[in-house]
């Protein structure tokens, strides 16, 4: 159950003591309260955890402070869309809003390599009216002895390139807790020209303790991969872990399934989950056509694969895009084969730009007839 204050409740009051010491003294029950602050105000939700069942809505919301009760299912808790849950299920991040109506491309290098191609990179998004975009300093390689990843020595550069170029947002993974200190450390340092969105990749989807720390920040949102070989239900709980101590900026990104029966693709593309994630939790979802097709693939019509697949889940309501793209893909020194080109970046937006106008023509078709069957 959530019971959700009135905003901007003053946690010095009287009112607010007394409901907090009347949740104390509920046998069988914990509580864990969530602050939320947004624009305008602050949103205060208190999470109650055991024998729920037995207590009464209406009761509960005569309580002090309480302005409504939702009764929560077992799964997903904080991220999860309930039953008669009319939460706000949007978070804005430097000046950028994130919810499951909006849409936006981070296009960019999936590993930081030389700056000049970094500098590259973020003048063709600006030339052509992007202001996020993705940049990989720390690498999860499948060898030991593959690149790694240029680490925290590159932040200072990439921060202020990014600076310079208007970009507002770089998703950045991150592959230990010390990660987000050393990104921290360089935005400062740097002045902070831009913001970061920190991404946990496919192979960490369940590294708990990893996601326990960067969820008790609430800094920095969180573009968050499902596993590539696990349950939809067990990636989404593990999304719950950022969410359960304290983060729930979180996007959820569908980037393929590990299976040969992918083949010649790299992975399985799971773009149809899309409505799936949004019925089930109140997250964006991403879709990362890059690692899923993982090649430069090319149809008979003209487009790429990593294109169809983009479009597949944009005219499906996908909110992200995650997509390489490099200057020299053959210098590239980390997945260079599915990095498509800079000039490549326009054709790539006027696709994405189709599929979405179709997308809200879809929408606006369905509640067209929904408003006629009620009628
Ligand atoms: C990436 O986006 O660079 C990446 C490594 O993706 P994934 O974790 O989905 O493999
Ligand atoms: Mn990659």
């Amino acid at each position: 159950m959530i019971l959700i204050l009135t905003p901007d409740v003053d946690l010095a009051s009287d009112e607010y003591r007394q409901l907090i010491n009347y949740l104390d003294n509920l046998p069988g029950i914990q509580h864990r309260v969530h602050h939320v602050q947004g624009a305008e105000q602050r949103l205060t939700e208190v999470y109650l955890i055991g024998g729920t069942a037995a207590l009464s809505r209406d009761y509960m919301a005569s309580l002090p402070c309480v302005e409504r009760v939702v009764r929560i299912s077992e799964s997903y808790r904080v991220l999860g869309r309930h039953k008669d849950d009319d939460r706000p299920s949007h978070f804005d991040y430097n000046g950028i809003r994130f919810g499951q109506d909006t849409l936006h491309v981070f296009a960019g290098l999936c590993a930081v390599d030389l700056p000049e191609h970094v500098e590259m990179m973020m003048r063709a998004l600006q030339e052509n009216g992007q202001i996020c975009t993705r940049m990989g300093a720390y690498k999860p390689r499948t060898s030991p002895y593959s690149f790694q990843g240029h680490g925290k020595a590159c932040l200072p550069n990439v921060f202020e390139l990014a600076g310079k170029y208007g970009i507002k947002i770089i998703a950045m993974e991150v592959t230990h807790e010390s990660h987000v200190d050393e990104i921290h450390e360089a935005l400062e340092q740097t002045g902070n020209p831009t913001g970061v969105m920190l991404q946990i990749g496919t192979r960490n989807t369940q590294n708990f303790e990893l996601l326990k720390s960067v969820g008790r920040q609430q800094t920095y949102p969180v573009l968050f991969k499902r596993g590539f070989g696990i349950t939809l239900d067990e990636s989404l709980n593990a999304a719950e872990y950022l969410a359960s101590e304290g983060n729930r900026n979180v996007v959820f990104a569908l980037r393929g399934m590990k299976t040969n029966m992918a083949d010649p693709h790299r992975n399985f593309v799971d773009f149809a989950h899309i409505p799936v994630v949004k019925r089930l939790t109140r997250m964006p979802v991403c879709i990362d056509p890059s690692h899923s097709v993982g090649g430069r693939f090319q149809g008979p019509d003209g487009l790429m694969d990593m294109m169809h697949v983009t479009a597949q889940g944009v005219i499906a309501g996908a909110n992200m895009i995650l997509v390489d793209f490099h200057p020299v893909p053959d210098k590239a020194l980390v997945d260079g084969p599915q990095a498509m080109l800079l000039s490549e970046l326009p054709f790539f937006l006027e696709d994405v730009r189709i599929a979405r106008e179709a997308y809200l023509q879809r929408t606006a078709l369905a509640a067209r007839f929904l408003a006629e069957e009620a009628a």
